[in-house]
């Protein structure tokens, strides 16, 4: 089995022309200020309240290089051409923050028609929701503390376990499996019981009902290890994405302004420990557990990659997929994708007013040059040299 070179950028790059490269390039430079970042983030959050258009900045910008398009069939060409080399797309309808039922339900049938998509696709191999989209937050904020809990948020719960239920019951049905996102840990308890549930319903042949454990929190190895005592006991199959987790500063800055204990590792040292060791932890019991390695670390996904190897897992076995989000980290998706790996793209889309959020994440995780960023820019700019030099 040969490891996968992410130091190949004619590989990594193969999809884009170099105007598009040249756009990235740009893009990931701009990002990379820290200041620019945060005066665009609160001149759209202004905008957006006094209902002035931003539109016209973003949509060919930012949401050019993060989003697939407005609408299922606007991502099709974007799906198209990255099944092209291999490489398989998550759409991921982005809707956050919307507490009114009429927007809930209308993500509901929105992520309904995603499923269904993705069941005459085969190049959507998963299905995905946000949790959040389908419940108020000002529930989720209250859970912590059952009794503050009233007749219409208890309500508001159960609409929201029924709508949980109906997607992980659409993506059985289509035979596709189904991701559920994981955001603030707070309300997270709710949710793991919820997606335990439908696992018990849905993943009785195969992992069909996936939930994400983020492993900067510390409770999180000992979690997976009890989820997997559970299927064995009860005789399912568990799904699991596993990523490090994107909310870190404010689950810090909750748990100290509240008093209490940050759910949050010390170091990245320890979340980089357990991401290690919880993925051991699953291929050593492959025959009961799928993962979804969500990551841009290159090391987690040697790391994944040396023990699928050691344990004769062959790159393709349906068990094991690697992912990263459209617009980054190309140099892995589509050199581990070129040696036969399982590789999807998180693909978000929808509405530019509502992909916002998820932009100014990206952006703001972007900003380091000495991370991320730092490793765009400097791929790019090997592969534009390398294409003028080939031409030479
Ligand atoms: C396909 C996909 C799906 C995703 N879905 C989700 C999701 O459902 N929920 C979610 O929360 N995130 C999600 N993410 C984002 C993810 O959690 C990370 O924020 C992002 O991928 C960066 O982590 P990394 O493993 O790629 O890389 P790395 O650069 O190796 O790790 C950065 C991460 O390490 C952790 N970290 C950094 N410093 C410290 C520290 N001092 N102490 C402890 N930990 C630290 C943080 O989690 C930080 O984001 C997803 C990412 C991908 C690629």
């Amino acid at each position: 089995m040969t490891a996968p070179d992410f130091k190949n950028t004619a590989i990594a790059f193969q999809m884009h022309e170099n105007s598009s490269l040249r756009r990235a390039y740009w893009l990931f430079k701009s990002i990379s200020s820290p200041s620019l970042v945060r005066t665009g983030n609160a001149i759209v959050v202004q905008a957006l309240k006094i209902g002035l258009p931003v539109r016209w900045a973003i949509k060919p910008t930012i949401y050019r290089q993060f989003v697939g398009g407005e609408t299922i069939k606007e991502c099709s060409p974007v799906v198209q051409n990255l099944a092209g080399y291999g490489v398989k797309s998550v759409l991921d309808f982005s809707i956050e923050g919307k507490e009114e039922d009429a927007d809930m339900e209308s993500a509901l049938q929105e992520t309904l028609r995603s499923i269904e998509n993705a069941g005459k696709n085969p190049n959507i191999p998963f299905a995905v929701f946000k949790p959040t989209a389908f419940i108020p937050r000002r529930v989720l904020d209250k859970i912590e503390q059952p009794w503050t809990l009233t007749s219409d948020d208890h309500a508001r719960m159960d609409l929201f376990k029924a709508r949980v239920d109906k997607l992980c019951s659409a993506a059985s049905q289509i035979g596709k499996p189904i991701l559920v996102d994981a955001e603030d840990s707070w309300y997270q308890k709710f949710i793991d019981e919820i997606t335990e549930q439908m696992m018990q319903r849905y993943n009785r042949d195969r992992a069909v009902v996936f939930n994400t454990l983020q492993m900067y929190r510390h409770d999180r190895l000992a979690f997976l290890k009890s989820q997997h005592q559970k299927a064995v006991d009860g005789n399912y199959y568990l799904g699991v994405k596993f990523v490090r987790g994107a909310y870190m500063e404010k689950e810090r800055e909750r748990a100290a302004r509240m008093g209490y204990t940050s759910p949050i590792q010390p170091d990245k040292a320890s979340t980089d420990r357990d991401f290690d060791a919880a993925l051991t932890f699953c291929i050593e019991n492959i025959s009961k557990i799928s993962i979804f390695c969500g990551t841009h670390n290159e090391n987690s996904c040697l790391y994944l990659a040396n023990l699928m190897q050691q344990h004769n897992i062959r790159p393709s076995d349906p068990r094991v997929w690697f992912s990263q989000l459209y617009g980054m980290s190309d140099h892995i998706s589509f050199n581990m994708a070129i040696i036969g790996y399982n590789v999807a793209k998180y693909v978000p889309y929808g509405p530019v007013k509502h992909v916002i959020p998820y932009l100014a994440r990206r952006a703001e995780e972007n900003t380091s040059v000495k991370g991320q960023t730092g490793r765009e820019l400097g791929l790019i700019s090997k592969e534009l040299i390398r294409r003028r030099q080939a031409k030479d």
